[in-house]
């Protein structure tokens, strides 16, 4: 596709980067009105962690991760004593930075919960709304899901995770008893149960980015396979540089998942994002347990049918974003499964793919100070699938100018100080 072939060329607003948070925006700005050219190195949702999330809308993971209790806490969730967080010791040197800011967030988890959880409460309601106008209700199923806890201490861990969810106004209630059933069948001793019933799940997540698209395309978007290089302030408009062309464009938001960071220190933005490394397996031939995400808290996996298998994913792993994927957490997380009954023949060869993570866990969603016309949403960690949807109607109120349906201060990028000259 070329410039001279769209007439509209000089009109369109830029977006870089087709994960779940691209398309949303692409489809919701194209809603409004607006001319979209969104722009990928990939096929829409491919590349990137929307391809292979465990399609979870997360409504009732309003905290931020990084707390105090955490702090203190922190080595039983290290893979070294079972945990799911792997931080190989020769990129230690390299992440302290983005330690240190997670250990500042830490005291900050308070301030910085009703920020987060203005962003994910709606998350469910907001992405029902979008599927049904891009008409493909099915992809959403709102049954909540359900968090197992086995082991001797299961009782007690689900009555203290019920204190904390009602404290945060998220509610539970107890697992129905043929579930905890069906997983003692497999895990013998206690196991104890809650379902979060206002949580839901996604039947294949790359599919959900795929419908944005579609819909933004009809309705006037238009999508194109290539590599941004670079953006450049261009007075009040963005030039947008790619490996085939320069294109001058009205203005352009940056979606590009870890690797929006380089885009954006030109414009003065410091987006300190980190790749936290999750894995999953597919298993075609095992039924669900039931027609919602099963949590394994005491496992840390989570197990959500999908269309035509079963979706399983595990770790956090601070490894290089591109690293080859580590083959014995796959087998670990193949053995873990195995345990509790899912198979398939043949085994699923496993996929990695990395979360884009700020270190305080908000996002950043703005606009960079200055005239030049050049937006942010990033940085959506654990939660980019449940944030799509309220983070696209918050980039459209920005672009429009109009007030934002919640406070867009807290997911300033600024907050990380200036970017450093190249
Ligand atoms: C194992 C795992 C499980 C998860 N489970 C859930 C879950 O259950 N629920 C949930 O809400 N979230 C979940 N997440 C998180 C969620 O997947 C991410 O937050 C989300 O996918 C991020 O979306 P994105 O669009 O910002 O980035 P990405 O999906 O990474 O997309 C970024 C896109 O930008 C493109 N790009 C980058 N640079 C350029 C460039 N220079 N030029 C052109 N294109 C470029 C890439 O090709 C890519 O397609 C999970 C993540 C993982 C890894």
């Amino acid at each position: 596709m070329s410039s001279q072939a769209d007439p509209h060329a000089r009109e369109r607003i830029a977006i870089i980067g087709a994960g779940i948070v691209g398309s949303a925006i692409a489809w919701r700005l194209t809603r409004e009105g607006h001319r979209v050219l969104l722009l990928d190195r990939a096929e829409p949702a491919l590349a990137g962690a929307s391809f292979g999330n465990a399609g979870h809308i997360a409504c009732e993971q309003l905290e931020p991760l990084p707390s105090v209790r955490l702090l203190m806490t922190f080595w039983r969730e290290l893979s070294a004593f079972g945990g799911p967080v792997h931080i190989p010791l020769r990129r230690i040197a390299a992440l302290a930075p983005w330690m240190a800011r997670f250990a500042a967030a830490a005291l900050h988890q308070r301030r910085n919960t009703p920020a987060l959880a203005a962003l994910v409460r709606p998350a469910a309601d907001s992405l029902e709304r979008a599927l049904r106008e891009v008409g493909h209700p099915e992809l959403l199923v709102r049954h909540g899901h359900y968090a197992l806890w086995c082991g001797p201490r299961a009782l007690e861990q689900a009555a203290r995770t019920a204190h904390a969810a009602r404290a945060l106004q998220v509610r539970t209630e107890a697992a129905p008893e043929t579930l905890t059933r069906a997983i003692g069948a497999h895990a013998p001793g206690t196991v104890s149960g809650l379902w979060y019933p206002d949580s839901a799940h996604v039947i294949d997540p790359r599919s959900v980015a795929q419908a944005f698209v579609d819909a933004a395309v009809q309705a006037g978007a238009r999508f194109e396979q290539t590599e941004v290089r670079e953006l450049l302030p261009e007075a009040d408009r963005i030039t947008v540089c790619t490996e085939a062309r320069r294109l001058s464009v009205q203005a352009a938001v940056v979606c590009a998942g870890v690797q929006s960071g380089p885009l954006l220190r030109r414009f003065g933005l410091n987006a300190p994002l980190t790749a936290e490394r999750g894995y999953h397996l597919e298993f075609p031939d095992t039924p669900p347990l039931c027609d919602a995400p099963v949590v394994y808290m005491t496992h840390s996996i989570i197990v959500t049918p999908m269309r035509g298998r079963l979706r399983a994913t595990s770790y956090l792993e601070f490894e290089r974003h591109g690293a080859p994927p580590d083959a014995r957490k796959l087998r670990r997380l193949r053995r873990s499964l195995e345990r509790f009954g899912y198979r398939s023949a043949p085994p699923h060869p496993g996929w990695v793919g990395s979360r884009p993570t700020l270190p305080d866990y908000l996002p950043g969603i703005g606009r960079a100070p200055g005239p030049a016309p050049l937006y942010y949403a990033l940085g959506h960690q654990h939660l980019g699938l449940t944030l799509a949807a309220p983070t696209a109607e918050a980039m459209a109120a920005l672009l429009a100018q109009r007030r934002p349906p919640l406070d867009l201060g807290p997911f300033d990028l600024r907050r990380f100080g200036a970017a450093r000259p190249r």
